[in-house]
């Protein structure tokens, strides 16, 4: 009787006999093409993507995206007109009675941590960045109340320095669309630097988003009309006339 295959893997080690190669550089360079597809598409089909939040500078930006978390831009956008009027900058903010900035920001949801957030990140601006936001990753980051997510945000938007987005959408999406298999976002970041040219970081962040609200929705996608189909390779594809992912092999 021939041995078991784990008997005769293991008598092959023994014996000094190499592993199996992995093939990370395939899947690396797999990889690679698919994000160029990607790109190309989302770039064809949404050529002028950009951020959606109103604002004018940096410290109107950063305060725009924070209260954009859980919350449409539109909603932000309809809130911060008279946010901005009534606290002009860093110090303002910084200022603010934390009762009448939580009002003024209550439409938003989670009202009292986004005035907390935006309080303690002015706080931080005025007493270590002269009232200016500051313009790095870690400069940003190190203000309290702003994560990664929002640092890339105004650097990509208010700054024009390059950084990758990942919010809800970019995350979704790019698993889905083979770019990356990690849910952590700054995994995915990492993932997405590697695979994009940087000159296209912001745009790519503005254009997924765009996609993910369009047609690459949560829980569900609607694939009928997407113009990314045919370099989507989903499993879980949803068509409205019924027909799912066997639809195609590509
Ligand atoms: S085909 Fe469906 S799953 Fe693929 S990108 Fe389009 S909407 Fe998303």
């Amino acid at each position: 009787m021939p041995p078991s295959r784990k008997v005769r893997s293991k008598t092959a080690r023994a014996a000094g006999a190499p592993r199996a190669p992995k093939p990370p550089a395939k899947r690396a360079a797999d990889r690679l093409a698919q994000a160029g597809k990607v790109n190309a598409a989302l770039k064809q089909s949404y050529p002028d993507a950009a951020c959606s939040l109103d604002y004018a500078g940096p410290l109107q930006l950063l305060v725009a995206t924070i209260l954009s978390a859980q919350c449409t831009d539109a909603r932000v956008n309809k809130v911060t007109p008279g946010l901005f009027a009534r606290y002009p900058d860093a110090q303002a903010f910084a200022a603010a009675d934390p009762k009448e900035l939580e009002a003024a920001v209550q439409s938003t949801g989670f009202y009292r941590n986004k005035a907390r957030a935006i309080r303690e990140a002015c706080g931080d601006i005025v007493a270590k960045h002269g009232g200016q936001v500051p313009s790095t990753l870690e400069a940003l980051t190190a203000l309290r109340g702003v994560g990664r997510k929002t640092a890339n945000v105004v650097l990509g938007n208010a700054f024009g320095t390059p950084g990758v987005v990942v919010d809800t959408h970019v995350g979704r999406l790019s698993n889905r669309l083979g770019l990356t298999k990690n849910k952590d976002p700054v995994k995915v970041e990492h993932d997405l630097m590697k695979l994009l040219p940087p000159q296209d970081w912001v745009a790519f962040g503005h254009r997924m988003i765009a996609h993910g609200r369009a047609f690459c929705k949560a829980p569900t996608p609607r694939c009928t009309g997407c113009p990314l189909d045919p370099v989507c390779h989903y499993p879980k594809r949803v068509y409205e006339d019924g027909v799912n992912c066997h639809r195609s092999e590509k």
